[in-house]
Parts: structure tokens; C-alpha cells; sequence
């Protein structure tokens, strides 16, 4: 793939539209803009135009739209870049795309092409990137809200800023190297660079240890309603949806699939999972979903244990107790009960009716608050990937095995530190990326 192709896609949703925006990033971008809008249409750069798009070689109008030049450096990709606003009918965009086409060097982009071509402009790092495809993700506030920090460089600045720390112990590291034979210069060389790293481990380890608060932002608060067959898991699970999310069935086991439902909870994204009857019985066919009930309940935020009201089985299951998630027991068929009767059992519990709706407001403002609870304090959470994390780790890792070394053992210790700077080198992209760039990138859709 050569770099010095012109790229082009149209970077709005394909589809009819009011208005579609087609991308244009290259040494040819300008030279495009002229041979379908004319000369007059570059100038100024920055500035929206109004021009008739037509077809260089027939002369055919295309459109009467806007255009807008920007040349490079400042630009999102750091080349020149040309955007048509064109309006959204398929004729239009199609006869756009095929002039386009037909130009020389011009080709279309792969998926994630201009902004992959802004991060090696060095308009962007790794986390930022990411950070804008998560933009284009979000669904709730919070994420958004995320997906913008780290768009807007929290992560980078961070990663630099200790990056840079790691590369002056490490420099102090050398120091001691060349002043073996002066042990006292050497030893307090070490001791500074000893110094740097203890700050560094402190700092990492807060943010390793902020509970996942960002990555249950970003992927959202995991909620899993499990209970023995026919509780009433899968109507708590349609009440919540407001619509049938998931077939009701009154024969026990039925739901043998885990049903996931996806909420905006005050901003927050809280994802609901319907499990398969989680129960101790025996019993072949329902085995599997027990398992992969169980299974999932482990990687849940939050366990919604539903009990029928009419059972009297208020007893959670020892495999639940097991697991060090919270977990919430919500007695469903209140409307069967009366209240006050399963009240008086004196269980700590939410009381619903998955039929009549009773409570499951109530219920849901819990939710909220756990989801809440999970996601909020401290600063605004800097890691949102497993990505960011294991760079983290790695870090601390090296930092660590280098406070292990001995005075004599500089160049050992030295080699730590470089590992040490090398994670976060790669969490930024500055060094040695390769291999992540193809999953970061692919993630965008043609034209971002
Ligand atoms: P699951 O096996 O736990 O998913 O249970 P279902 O949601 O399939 O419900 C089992 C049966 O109980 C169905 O016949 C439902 O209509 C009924 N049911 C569920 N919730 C309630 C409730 O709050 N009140 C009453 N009266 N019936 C309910």
C-alpha cells in the first residue's frame, strides 16, 4: 500500500441522507478539488466554499455543494485534505466516488486509513486513536465522556510523562554503569534513579488498582439475573427491555441461551444477561446452561438472584456465595404474595412483580446506584482497555525488577528500566507497534 496514493471515501453513513461527506487525504487531494470544482474552489484553504461538483471528463454536472481544503500539516491526516459536502442521495455520492475513482494515484481507503495516516503524521497516538474510534462507539454519556478524554490525550500525556521519568532513572542507571569505579558517584546515581522509580511504582499502582472503573465505563456494568427455572428471570429481563427481548416460556430450562440487554442507565451503559436457570438439581439438558450461567455470573458486576415469591426458596446457591460479586435478591410474583406477608420473612431483598411492573423501577434505580458506585471516585479513569492495562503491568513489572537489583548489578538494573519504558513506548505507539496497528485500525469503518 503506498503511502503516497491519494485516499478517498465518503465518510458519513452510506445510505440515503440530507447531506453525505466524502474524504479526500493526499498529494493529489488539491489537484482532485480543482479538477472537479474548479481553481477557484482551493482558495482560501479552511474556508467553506460553495462550488458545482462536475465530471472532468464530460463536463457533467454532479452536484452544487460545499467544499473545504485543508492543507498539511494542519489537517486531521497531516496531508491535504479535501472534503465535498454533497448531498446524500446515492446518485450523487456514486457519481462523486466514480470521478474520483478515475483520477490518477487515487484510490479508496482501507477501513481506518485516515486516521491510521494521521497517527504515522504524528497527529495522533495509539491511545488517542482509539479513543476516537470508541467515540464513534459510544452510546451513553459516560462513554462518550470517556471516549473524549482519551481522544483528547489524558492517557498520552501520562504515558509521555512517565515515560520520560523511566528514561531519566535510566539514564541515571547509566550513570552508575560509567561510574562503577567511583562507587560513591555511582551508588547515588542509583539511589536517584531508585528514587524516580519508587514515585513511578505508587502512581502505576493507583491507576492499576482503580477497580476497572474505565473499561466498565466503556464496555459497561454487567448485570446477570440468574434464579431457578421459571423465577422469572426472562419477564424481569422483557420488563426491563420495555419490549420481548427474549421468549418467556413457563417449562423449566427453556432459557437455555444467555440473553444480553443493552441499557443507557442514567448515561451509563448497564448490560443485562438472562442466564439459563442457574440450580444445583441434576439433570442432563440444563447441565451446560447451569455451567455457562455460573460461568458468566463470574464475570458480572452485579447478580440479580430472582426468587419466586410463591417458593419460599430464599436460599441463595452455594456456588453464588462463592463468587465475591454482589448480589442482589429480587422476589418476583409479589403480585401472588401479599407484600407484607414475604416482607415479614425479613429478607434483605427488592419486592417485584415482573408481570404487573411493581418495584422494577425501584429495581432499576438500584442497578443504577451499584453501576454508579462501580464507575465513580477517584480521578477520571485512564485505562480502558486490557491493552492499556498489560502496558501498565509491564511497566510496573520492569520498575519493580529493577528496585530488586544490587548496587553492582547497574546494567541489569538499566535493562529493567528499558522495559520499562518500552511497555509505555508501545502504549503510545512510539516504538515497535506493528503488530497492534492492524487490530486498532480495523476497528474504524472506511473513511475514518
Ligand atoms: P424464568 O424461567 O426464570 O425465565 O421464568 P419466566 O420469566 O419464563 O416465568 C415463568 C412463569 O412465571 C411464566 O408463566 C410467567 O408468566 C410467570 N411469571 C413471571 N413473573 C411473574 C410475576 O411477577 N407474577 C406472576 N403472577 N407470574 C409471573
Amino acid at each position: 500500500m503506498a503511502a503516497d496514493d491519494t485516499i478517498f471515501a465518503l465518510s458519513t453513513a452510506p445510505g440515503r441522507a440530507g447531506i453525505a461527506v466524502i474524504r479526500v487525504s493526499g498529494l493529489g487531494a488539491q489537484s482532485a478539488l480543482t479538477e472537479i470544482c474548479g481553481s477557484m474552489a482551493a482558495d482560501p484553504p479552511r474556508t467553506a466554499r460553495r462550488a458545482f461538483l462536475r465530471d472532468p471528463l464530460s463536463g457533467e454536472r454532479l452536484d452544487d455543494g460545499i467544499v473545504l481544503l485543508f492543507i498539511g500539516p494542519k489537517s486531521f491526516t497531516g496531508e491535504d485534505v479535501v472534503e465535498f459536502h454533497v448531498h446524500g442521495g446515492r446518485a450523487v455520492v456514486a457519481g462523486v466516488l466514480g470521478v474520483l475513482g478515475r483520477l490518477p494515484s487515487m484510490r479508496l481507503a482501507e477501513p481506518g486509513e485516515f486516521t491510521r495516516r494521521a497517527f504515522e503524521n504524528g497527529k495522533l497516538d495509539l491511545t488517542e486513536a482509539e479513543g476516537l474510534a470508541d467515540l464513534i462507539d459510544a452510546e451513553t454519556e459516560s462513554q462518550r465522556a470517556l471516549a473524549l478524554r482519551h481522544m483528547g490525550g489524558a492517557l498520552r500525556r501520562a504515558a509521555e510523562g512517565w515515560r520520560s521519568d523511566i528514561i531519566a532513572a535510566q539514564a541515571l542507571a547509566e550513570a552508575a554503569i560509567d561510574f562503577s569505579d567511583e562507587a560513591d558517584v555511582g551508588a547515588q546515581a542509583l539511589a536517584q534513579a531508585r528514587q524516580v522509580a519508587h514515585r513511578l511504582v505508587h502512581t502505576l499502582r493507583s491507576e492499576l488498582g482503580d477497580q476497572n472503573r474505565g473499561e466498565i465505563l466503556r464496555d459497561g456494568f454487567r448485570v446477570v439475573v440468574a434464579g431457578r427455572p421459571n423465577a422469572g428471570k426472562s419477564s424481569l429481563i422483557n420488563r426491563l427491555a420495555g419490549r420481548d427481548a427474549v421468549i418467556v416460556s413457563d417449562e423449566a430450562g427453556t432459557t437455555r441461551d444467555i440473553v444480553e440487554l443493552h441499557l443507557n442507565l442514567e448515561g451509563r451503559r448497564v448490560i443485562i444477561a438472562d442466564t439459563a436457570g442457574i440450580r444445583e438439581a441434576e439433570g442432563k439438558v440444563e447441565l451446560e446452561g447451569i455451567r455457562r450461567g455460573l460461568a458468566y455470573a463470574r464475570t458480572a458486576h452485579l447478580v440479580l438472584w430472582v426468587v419466586d415469591a410463591m417458593a419460599f426458596d430464599f436460599k441463595l446457591p452455594s456456588d453464588l456465595l462463592e463468587i465475591q460479586i454482589p448480589v442482589l435478591m429480587v422476589i418476583n410474583k409479589c403480585d401472588l404474595a401479599p407484600t407484607d406477608v414475604v416482607r415479614r420473612l425479613g429478607f434483605e431483598a427488592r419486592y417485584i412483580s415482573a408481570t404487573t411492573g411493581d418495584g422494577v423501577d425501584v429495581l432499576v434505580e438500584d442497578i443504577s446506584k451499584f453501576a454508579a458506585e462501580r464507575t465513580e471516585g477517584g480521578t477520571g479513569a485512564l485505562i480502558a482497555l486490557a491493552r492499556h492495562r498489560e502496558a501498565l503491568h509491564k511497566a510496573e513489572r520492569g520498575l519493580l525488577d529493577f528496585l530488586c537489583i544490587d548496587d553492582h548489578d547497574a546494567e541489569i538494573g538499566a535493562e529493567h528500566l528499558r522495559s520499562a519504558s518500552a511497555a509505555l513506548g508501545k502504549l503510545t505507539g512510539r516504538i515497535d507497534v506493528e503488530e497492534v496497528l492492524g487490530a486498532i485500525f480495523g476497528r474504524f469503518c472506511i473513511g475514518k
